[in-house]
């Protein structure tokens, strides 16, 4: 139960059914309907194990109307002794038409007395795991319900007429009693189902406000502009001009850090949009304040990858740039802390390293982090945390090239200052995108064959295969052989996870400085790889990838002046969701569509990576279905926080008690 997160009396009461079950009825055999699923009462005229093929227990069930044969393959041998000829047993399952007649295959069973009650509410089926019965869970709950202190803390008023108390919804959902229509149970339509997911987004708006309150509390250094430092320095040094986009954010960014308080902004910008650049401005901002300011990456290679740029642009201008990844060890390492710690090192940059307990900053003044949905919130307050001096929190710039849409964004990060690049720089050509089935392959290599001739470069990606990793590797390295052998005029390269970062980085160099035509490779390269010569991305299995990582993927190409081209291979069959996500890349090309339209596919909870916070953050409401009870929630928020602070907190607090910090990271 502590693993569902059940813990108070008030999170089991919270805990609620995903469907019921009718046991309040019981309906003759002969009235039974194939494929519905039924409870029926009959008396046992046999029960053998039959031996023949498969070992499986078969019952003979009768009651006034007919007979019905019960079929498990799976039994204890107390059930063998439960289920004894003349025993009377209440049984619930899905009738089908077997060889023999009509069955049930692994019904749920009872041993019941002669006119036993029947259950005056359904029964409910809760969220559960393996190891956790739902007689078990069932039971917990009735009693949390009486115990759990369920009190209206919102004044009427305030409550969205026609609604239930909490208390009387949850009794409701708990327990409906008969008659109360399933269908608005499970369209979570009714009534009560309205009341707790109205009191679930009235809480997470209020923890938005205090999360924002708490915030404008908080004391960071400031970070004004200097005319004459570093920041202009590499302005006037960058080989090429700023976006009208970059020099706006940069603006929005630069204003933020002249604040006394730390910044908390979201920079979005699609895949190849130039954030790294606005990043590297920002971080010139606060080393012309004399503060430091460390850069971190989810990935090595893309970590190394912003290493290099910036050592590119900032070592001429005799800023030292440290370098933190889980390759460097030793002695390399202890120099490297040194310089981080008496702050000689202005700019830090790597993985996850980067927050590890023996890292100390002399003065870190601003955080950044690229491609942040990939971190966990731990991580992000983790680096936050960096800054111990003076109560100070250095400033936090997250970057990310997977947009958050609008309906998001309004409620989970009302606390979230938000910075869009819109605009990509000049001279780039949108990706053409194909979609072909598997059995299409041969075409696809001579096509690679033709971009290779021509000189461009191309991206061979590998699917996940999640059950192990082992596969994954036997899959990418075939393919390597396959390509190699396919295609004699090119240098074919292989990159995957479970190589030596040493190696890893070895082989991208190769790739990005055109000594190898061909790069098959796992996920590694998804985000961030840089090569603008790389025109042809090719994904395998793409049904298997999710729509932001395919998006994120195709972002690798297109970067140079030439034509570029995605194709997406699928293998069959195809499920309803891959089609749509294939569709969806061959139908936009735009960051901004493609995160709608993944919010559609997989709805919100997992669209914010809801296993990195360890728990989804909405459990009830829906955003798009639900969007009235969201305005009033909204609406309704601020007054309660005004008019009733005490009542508000304790909302928050029922409502999501632990979970509170991690709505704030
Ligand atoms: P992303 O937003 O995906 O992180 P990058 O920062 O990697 O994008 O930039 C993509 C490419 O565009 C890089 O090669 C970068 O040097 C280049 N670039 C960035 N800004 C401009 C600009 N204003 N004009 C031309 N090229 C630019
Ligand atoms: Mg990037």
């Amino acid at each position: 139960m502590r693993r569902l997160g059940l813990v108070r009396d008030v999170d089991l009461a919270l805990h609620l059914p995903l469907r019921y079950e009718d046991e309040t009825r019981i309906e003759p055999i002969a009235a039974l309907r194939e494929g519905e699923p039924a409870q029926v009462e009959g008396v046992v005229r046999g029960c053998r194990v039959d031996t023949r093929g498969r070992r499986q227990l078969l019952v003979h069930l009768r009651d006034e109307t007919g007979q019905l044969l019960l079929r498990f393959v799976h039994f204890h041998p107390a059930q063998h002794k439960q289920m004894a000829e003349g025993q009377r047993l209440r049984v619930r399952g899905e009738l089908r038409t077997g060889f023999h007649g009509p069955e049930m295959v692994h019904p749920t069973v009872r041993v019941v007395a002669l006119g036993a009650p029947l259950p005056q509410a359904l029964t409910p089926v809760y969220p559960a795991t393996a190891q956790l019965p739902q007689a078990y869970l069932r039971k917990a709950v009735v009693s949390a319900l009486g115990r759990a202190p369920l009190c209206e803390l919102l004044p009427a008023r305030l409550v969205p007429p026609a609604l239930p108390s909490l208390r009387d919804a949850l009794q409701v959902l708990h327990q409906p009693p008969p008659g109360v229509p399933l269908q608005s149970l499970a369209e979570r339509s009714h009534p009560a189902w309205q009341r707790l997911k109205w009191e679930e987004l009235l809480a997470q708006q209020l923890s938005q406000l205090q999360a924002q309150a708490e915030r404008a509390r908080l004391r960071a250094p400031a970070l004004p502009l200097r005319a004459d430092g570093v920041r202009s320095a590499l302005q006037a040094a960058l080989p090429f001009a700023l976006t009208a986009a970059q020099q706006r954010v940069s603006g929005e960014i630069a204003a933020d850090l002249a604040r006394a308080q730390p910044m908390h902004r979201l920079l979005q910008g699609d895949v190849g949009s130039g954030k790294t650049v606005v990043a590297a401005l920002a971080a010139a901002t606060a080393i012309d304040a004399g503060w430091q300011c460390a850069l971190m990456a989810p990935t090595e290679i893309l970590a190394e990858q912003h290493f290099r740029k910036l050592v590119d642009w900032l070592q001429p201008l005799s800023i030292t740039v440290a370098w933190l990844a889980g390759s460097r060890k030793g002695r390399l390492r202890t120099q490297m802390l040194a310089q981080v710690a008496d702050g000689q090192a202005r700019l830090v940059v790597g993985t996850h390293a980067v927050i590890e307990h023996d890292v100390a900053f002399a003065r870190l003044g601003l955080a950044i982090v690229d491609e942040q949905h990939r971190f966990g919130v731990a991580q992000r307050l983790a680096l936050r945390h960096k800054l111990q001096a003076q109560s100070l929190e250095p400033h936090l710039l997250m970057m990310s090239a997977t947009p958050i849409p609008r309906t998001l964004a309004m409620t989970y990060f009302a606390d979230l200052a938000v910075s869009t690049l819109d605009e990509l720089p000049p001279g780039r050509t949108p990706v053409l995108t194909k979609v072909f089935a598997d059995t299409r392959r041969s075409e696809v290599v001579a096509r690679i064959a033709g971009a290779v001739a021509q000189g461009r470069q191309v991206y061979w990606v590998c699917p996940l295969v999640q059950e192990s990793e082992h596969l994954d590797l036997q899959n990418v390295t075939a393919t390597h052989a396959e390509l190699a052998a396919a295609l004699p005029q090119a240098a074919v390269g292989l990159l995957h996870g479970q190589l030596p970062a040493a190696e890893k980085a070895a082989t991208m160099a190769r790739f990005t400085q055109g000594q190898l035509q061909v790069l098959v490779a796992t996920t590694v390269i998804e985000v961030g790889v840089d090569v603008p010569n790389a025109s042809l991305m090719v994904i395998e299995h793409a049904e298997r990838f999710g729509l932001a990582q395919l998006h994120q993927l195709r972002g690798r190409v297109g970067r140079g002046a030439t034509a570029s081209a995605c194709v997406l291979l699928y293998g069959q069959p195809l499920s309803a969701a891959g089609r749509a996500r294939l569709q969806a890349m061959a139908q936009t090309g735009d960051g901004f569509e493609i995160a709608r339209r993944d919010l559609e596919i997989r709805g919100p909870g997992e669209f914010l990576g809801a296993r990195q916070s360890g728990d989804a953050l909405l459990r009830f409401a829906d955003l798009q279905l639900d969007e009235a009870l969201l305005q009033h929630a909204r609406a309704i928020a601020p007054r309660l926080l005004a008019e009733h602070p005490d009542a508000a907190r304790a909302h928050v607090q029922r409502w999501l008690a632990g979970r509170a910090e991690y709505l704030k990271a």
